[in-house]
């Protein structure tokens, strides 16, 4: 009975965020540490800053080889589980670099960028225990010259200058505002400097949606029929969806089939504008009594960062 009593715990929804999350106001101090501490693997820089509040965006560097793999853990305020796995994934490389010849091998061969947060403005909100739910960037879309937590912003994963004309959320009160206009935003714009300059094999966005509706699953780029190269991202979609249990039910992620959206998103840019195979992973989970999780307590969070971990580095050896 005590067994059951604690998993049921685990499948709740817990705010402020427990410790086992990276806090934006932190994010400095833990890649300082990291940079101390593993020198010969570990490298960050800044792409750019916020608008609203001048915050920087950084993206880690791991390895030297010449194939470059994109990781975006957040474009959602709310959404900070891929913040906490992509900092994960950086940590665990950093930790066994030195003393494990396969790592060392991968990094060999790959070039990691991996960026915890695109949205350090929401993450900031959102981590530091201000709001449960936000979604959007801190830009005072009203012009009222405060920040007002729920309605002002730019939804970042609508801002992206491809079918952009085609996604008609034109309200700025709207969660899934687009912004004023293409590319609008700071951190788009850094990101797809990056995007140009440097030759990505493969991109890889965490998300976990507030409603559960799209949880445990991977989205993929709206195309029409399967265009070469589209193949082979559905398999290793796959592979990386088989990889991964979910959180309360039995089975596996999944792909999701049929047509994906037509608006500016992520996956949409660098599949379409810059011919990068993409892919959105959606983690958060859906509890046995149909409640949507997507903050879950720490040993939770511990449990999905170690599962998703070994999946994204499954996938890297399936790619070699
Ligand atoms: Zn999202």
């Amino acid at each position: 009975m005590l067994l059951i009593a604690s998993c049921a715990y685990q499948g709740v929804n817990q705010y402020p965020l427990s410790e086992a999350y990276p806090r934006q106001d932190q994010l400095v101090e833990r890649l300082n540490q990291l940079n101390a501490g593993y020198p010969g693997v570990f490298q960050h820089r800044i792409i750019g800053f916020t608008d609203t509040e001048n915050l920087p965006i950084h993206v880690v560097e791991l390895g030297k080889g010449e194939r470059n793999i994109l990781v975006v853990g957040q474009h959602h305020a709310d959404e900070v589980l891929g913040v906490a796995i992509s900092m994960h994934i950086i940590e665990e490389l950093c930790r066994t670099y030195q003393g494990n010849k396969d790592v060392q091998s991968l990094l060999e061969e790959y070039r990691l960028w991996i960026i915890p947060s695109l949205n350090p403005e929401g993450w900031r909100v959102v981590s530091a225990g201000l709001s449960r739910i936000k979604r959007k960037n801190n830009r005072d879309t009203d012009g009222n010259g405060r920040l007002d937590l729920r309605s002002d912003g730019v939804d970042l994963n609508r801002n992206y200058p491809v079918f952009w004309d085609l996604d008609g959320e034109t309200n700025h009160m709207s969660s899934f505002y687009k912004g004023p206009a293409p590319a609008s935003e700071a951190e788009i714009k850094s990101i797809i400097t990056l995007g140009r300059r440097v030759p990505f094999e493969l991109a890889i966005f965490y998300h976990s949606s507030l409603t559960g509706a799209l949880s445990e699953r991977i989205f993929l780029p709206v195309v029409e029929g399967e265009p070469p190269g589209f193949v082979r991202l559905k398999q290793l979609a796959e592979f990386y969806a088989g990889s991964v249990p979910r959180d309360y039910h039995r089975g596996t992620y999944s792909v999701q089939s049929g047509s994906s959206s037509r608006i500016g998103t992520a996956r949409n840019f660098f599949y379409h504008a810059l011919e990068v195979p993409a892919m959105l992973i959606e983690v958060g989970g859906v509890n046995r009594e149909g409640q949507s999780i997507i903050h879950p307590p720490g040993k939770m969070v511990e449990r999905i960062l170690k599962r998703h971990n070994k999946a994204f580095m499954r996938l890297l050896e399936e790619m070699r």
